[in-house]
């Protein structure tokens, strides 16, 4: 009998459910003699405890469907996922090289690469998330903030993003993205709540994240974050092509910004709410790898985390109503409280979607075991990582796209105000008799938990 000797790969697959289950007592089930590395959709990617540090080295999850092209080049495939993705193995001078060979893929799209962690995860299901202010009320005080966000606002932002010609993580210009970034959000005229913004640097890469804070006055110890990533990309040549990104994705930190101005006319939030602004999440999604482990490490409790990546994009006729949802690493109570958020307030539907050729931050952060969901464009658009991702190319769909944007940073402004538990703005005295009070609920039933 002729033997096989088996390839040996530093890491295997095994179900998501089997590495997180606990006993009765709390403990966890699984065999600590291995590692788990990432949670993957609803695989996890674990090594064995004694595995070297090396052999760990420039790991990936990579986007590339079982009918994919031959990326051998770029790379060494170590395990398959799942249907849509693969762990390889790929050194830093070949990721731009395989970046190029995944976008000949039809229907490519953002987010191809995660790197993965370095930090260990908490075994256990998470918890289901739980709103501060549940998603069945339907409060004034939001629903008037919620008006106050305009398209002009966000078209705005994403002018001024798309004039930098390109963010790419590794350029001159891609490297003053964060600045750029944290002067939107210094620039408000109301800062209020003892909101910060930070820069945050990372060690592979020179373009800085963008964190903004609005600390928690009953919950400061619980966060609520909504994501963005603040870099660009050029499929063809990621440094002399123009890549100005404007539905990928300055259309996500336009609205977070418009969140953020929103939040601040606001009363303060019972947990602390965060603007993350990634670095670096078209080559690997640096920034928020660092950042979930970061928080991981510190044992943060994010109770919830949004991202916003690719809003800009008008749907077909008809559905201007429909929210999609993708299932990817996204947590099934999220996907369903933010979908009921939007019937409450925005009187949309939701469908959710699969096998989207794409991903983004949120994955960075659903690898470490956070509760993650992602609302996202549909269709896609052909635009992408290209010079025409531009308000201009959207023609005279410009109007369309921007109101699409604006239902998603509404949206995101009612996830921050439920999750984050928002309260009312502080009166203001009549201007006259009969004059228009604040229209909000008193603070404390609007700061009462009833998820
Ligand atoms: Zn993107």
């Amino acid at each position: 009998m002729v033997g096989f000797v088996e390839k040996k790969t530093p890491v295997s697959v095994v179900p998501r459910t089997s590495v997180l289950e606990r006993d009765k007592k709390g403990m966890p089930l699984w065999d600590t003699s291995s590692r788990i590395l990432a949670l993957v959709g609803d695989n996890a990617i674990v090594a064995k405890k004694d595995t070297s540090p090396q052999d760990l080295k420039h790991l990936f999850v990579v986007i590339l469907p079982e009918d994919g092209p031959d990326c051998s080049a770029c790379g060494e495939t170590l395990v398959r996922v799942d249907s849509n993705r693969v762990v390889m193995r790929v050194e830093p001078e070949k990721v731009n090289g395989l970046l190029s060979a995944l976008h000949a893929m039809k229907g490519a799209r953002c987010g191809l690469l995660g790197a993965l962690p370095e930090v260990p995860i908490v075994p256990a299901l998470p918890e289901p998330p739980s709103p501060w202010i549940g998603v069945e009320a339907k409060l004034d005080y939001i629903k008037h903030a919620m008006k106050g966000i305009k398209p002009s606002a966000l078209e705005s932002v994403i002018q001024t993003l798309c004039s930098m010609g390109t963010r790419v993580h590794d350029t001159p210009k891609g490297q003053t993205a964060g600045d750029k970034v944290e002067a939107f959000y210094k620039s408000t005229r109301n800062l209020a709540h003892q909101a910060k913004v930070r820069l945050i640097s990372h060690k592979d890469t020179k373009q800085e994240s963008v964190i903004v804070t609005i600390p928690g006055t009953v919950a400061p110890g619980e966060t609520v974050v909504l994501g963005c990533h603040i870099d660009s990309w050029n499929a063809a040549s990621s440094h002399d092509n123009p890549a100005p990104g404007a539905d990928d994705d300055a259309s996500g930190v336009a609205c977070l910004v418009a969140v953020f101005n929103a939040l601040m006319k606001l009363g303060p939030p019972a947990r602390t709410i965060e603007l993350h602004g990634y670095a670096a999440e078209e080559v690997g999604r640096t920034g928020s790898k660092d950042i979930a482990s970061c928080y991981r490490v510190q044992a943060r409790n994010v109770v919830a985390m949004l991202q916003l990546d690719m809003v800009l994009y008008p749907p077909c006729p008809g559905e201007e109503k429909v929210l999609w949802f993708v299932r990817q690493d996204t947590n099934e109570t999220l996907r369903q409280q933010l979908s009921a958020l939007g019937a409450t307030y925005l009187e949309t539907t939701s469908q959710e979607i699969d096998d989207v050729l794409g991903s983004s931050d949120h994955a960075s952060w659903f690898a470490l075991n956070y509760p993650t969901v992602w609302p996202f464009e549909h269709p896609s658009n052909g635009n992408l990582h290209g010079a025409g991702d531009t308000l201009e190319s959207l023609g005279n769909q410009k109007k369309e796209a921007l109101q699409r944007a604006l239902l998603h940073a509404r949206l995101a402004l009612a996830f921050a105000a439920h999750f984050g538990g928002v309260s009312a703005p502080p009166a203001t005295p009549p201007r006259r008799r009969g004059g228009a009070s604040n229209g909000g609920l008193s603070r404390k039933k609007a700061n009462g938990r009833k998820g």
